[in-house]
């Protein structure tokens, strides 16, 4: 698909006002159609919630699907329409929905107790299959998200280092706090997002994706804490890292006395039992963890060397006479996300569930992107381990999966997504029975089988032929 003469069709759907008009109408009509009461809900919604909405990734016009219920690889919404997943829980249901393992365990925590406020067997049990599966987990801190990992992991590197710079990279995602909330889908001059401090915006450096030179230019200035990066790429490999990028990373950090943060929310549990850097062959200072970590409910870490991790000690602090860096949460290491977390880990480090989930990607990255070949599209259907992302090419730029993953691309080309085409493509999907997540893209998971890559196929093709009419 690198011919520029191959690339027609349907790249004009924005500006191709009639045409995009009909296509538009033709699948709204039809995803209306099926789903009355998740209309009536969505009115409800927005009358209580901004946009109707918890989550700004859930967005879609008109409305999205209200879910009742999961089971596996599939999902059902409120009007008994039957979905099969990619959105598997923002990456954190690698094992699909409800595993029996995890619900057992859960609902054992469940009858015990759901927050003794004090410290429980289950957090040592954690921390300690963390450790074996990432051996860079000398020390544990369990947080509550993501997000408030990497927001700790800031604070630990600077408190550390006495620096206070971070390198971020453009079009990285870190969660929503004020350090990471610009610089991701806009803003790349680093300017802050509304609400942000300039002053904060300030002490973020952002840097190219895979360009070591520019990361040596900032490392050179002697006032970084750290680096932290999205090991496979930006959104998760939706603008790709190369691979040895990281470790050139690892290289420069240790040579500046910089902490490297490898930001394994999505990845950690996920490319490989030891997630991103087990495969890499990368000894982070630092790895941030969340969703696969805390088995479907709510829950995160920040994991690494003992003796970065020990500013949060008290008796540590003491002794190097220092102060101790804060740190608390309601919710860290909650019973119920111990469990849940304990059941998934243990599964992923006896099975092959990391590779069944990667092995189903790569065939189902494959197969979608013969039906963006059969039907001509200047689409390109690209992707790591268990993932998979859709670049509609707004511009028909004559780009592979290969240039893509080569990191030719640039991030902002990437991240230029076509909201009306990705809007009408995740109608068009959830229309004929298949959730994929806002990329527009998703998630796979161990227990994705030979039938939901049929249904997945099918229900692409239809809704891009829709959209081609
Ligand atoms: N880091 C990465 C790489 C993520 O993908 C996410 C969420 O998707 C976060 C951090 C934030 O995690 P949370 O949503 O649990 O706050």
């Amino acid at each position: 698909m690198s011919s520029a003469g191959m690339l027609v069709g349907m790249a004009t759907l924005t500006e191709s006002s009639g045409a995009a008009k009909r296509a538009a109408e033709k699948l709204t009509a039809l995803f209306r159609q099926r789903t009355p009461r998740s209309a009536e809900l969505a009115r409800e919604a927005k009358s209580l919630l901004p946009s109707g909405i918890a989550h700004d990734s859930r967005y879609l016009e008109p409305y999205s699907i209200y879910v009742e219920r999961a089971a596996g690889s599939r999902k059902w919404d409120v009007d008994g329409n039957e979905y099969v997943d990619y959105a598997g829980g923002h990456g954190a249901l690698l094992l699909g929905h409800n595993p029996p393992a995890v619900v057992e365990a859960v609902n054992r925590q469940l009858a015990l107790g759901t927050h003794f406020g004090t410290n429980h067997p289950l957090e040592l049990r954690w921390a300690r299959l963390i450790q074996q599966l990432m051996p860079s987990a000398e020390r544990v801190r369990f947080t509550a998200s993501g997000t408030e990992a990497t927001l700790l992991a800031l604070r630990l590197a600077r408190a550390f280092t006495g620096r206070s710079k971070v390198v971020r990279f453009l079009g990285h995602f870190h969660g929503w706090h004020d350090h990471m909330a610009f610089g991701v889908t806009s803003h790349f001059d680093g300017t802050p997002t509304p609400g942000v401090l300039p002053e904060l915006a300030h002490e973020i450096l952002l840097a190219r994706p895979n360009d070591i030179a520019g990361v040596e230019a900032l490392l050179a200035r002697g006032d970084v804490a750290a680096v932290i990066i999205e090991p496979t790429g930006g959104s998760w490999g939706q603008t790709p890292i190369v691979p040895e990028f990281v470790g050139a990373l690892r290289e420069a950090t240790t040579r500046h006395g910089a902490l490297l943060i490898l930001d394994e929310v999505i990845t950690g549990f996920r490319c490989s039992p030891g997630g991103a850097q087990q495969v890499l062959g990368v000894t982070p200072d630092l790895t941030t963890l969340a969703k696969i970590v805390a088995g479907g409910l709510p829950g995160g870490a920040v994991v690494g060397r003992r003796e970065v991790l020990d500013l949060l000690d008290f008796a540590a602090s003491a002794q190097a006479g220092r102060e101790k860096v804060g740190h608390q949460g309601t919710f860290n290491a909650n019973p119920l996300s111990a469990a849940a977390g304990i059941a998934t880990i243990e599964i992923v480090a006896q099975t092959d569930a990391c590779a069944r989930a990667n092995d189903y990607a790569a065939r189902l990255r494959e197969a979608l992107q013969r039906v963006v070949r059969d039907e001509q599209l200047p689409w390109v259907v690209y992707g790591t381990y268990s993932g998979f992302h859709i670049f509609t090419n707004p511009d028909r730029l004559p780009v592979t999966a290969a240039d893509i993953e080569a990191g030719r691309v640039d991030y902002q080309v990437l991240k230029r997504v076509d909201r009306q085409t990705s809007f009408l493509l995740r109608l068009g999907m959830l229309a004929h029975g298949v959730e994929i997540f806002s990329w527009p893209g998703g998630p796979t998971s161990s227990v994705h089988n030979g039938e939901d890559l049929q249904r997945t196929v099918e229900a692409f093709r239809a809704t891009v032929q829709a959209l081609r009419e």
